[in-house]
């Protein structure tokens, strides 16, 4: 996987966010059709969400 910069004029394809996409997340070298865009503030929600969901629950606070 990969995730750039996003290079295109696209809106962040996460539910009805709208906010302009700030970065690309590409499964592998397959171009733009089956990457999705996300605008920082998704991303870094969806990193946070990750990184709970990963964590052993004891660990939750
Ligand atoms: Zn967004």
């Amino acid at each position: 996987m990969e995730l750039t910069k996003c290079k295109y004029k696209m809106r962040c394809e996460l539910g009805a966010c709208g906010n302009r996409a700030d970065y690309t997340l590409a499964p592998s070298r397959t171009g733009i059709r089956s990457s999705m865009h996300l605008c920082s503030a998704c991303l870094g929600e969806i990193a946070e969400l990750a990184r709970k969901a990963m964590r052993p629950s004891e660990e939750e606070a």
